[in-house]
């Protein structure tokens, strides 16, 4: 299946980035059709998905201090 956002005469046609989906996208990202940048494009769930998965990695690069301290009382 092909996955490039890609256009079929005047129909764009920009199916969900994931492998296993064959959903079409509904959220785009890096689109700008005025310079032929057809961007990457997921469906909702997928892109729920992604920016879960984001936000995790953003924890980890950025993990909050962890200090050694204990209460004795
Ligand atoms: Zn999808």
């Amino acid at each position: 299946m092909n996955k490039e956002p890609r256009f079929e005469g005047n129909i764009f046609h920009h199916p969900c980035s994931v492998e296993s989906c064959g959903r079409e996208g509904c959220i785009g990202e890096g689109v700008n059709l005025l310079k032929g940048r057809l961007g990457q494009w997921y469906c909702a769930p997928h892109y729920k998905e992604l920016e879960r998965k984001r936000t995790n990695e953003k924890r980890i690069v950025t993990p909050p201090p962890q200090e050694r301290q204990g209460r004795l009382l």
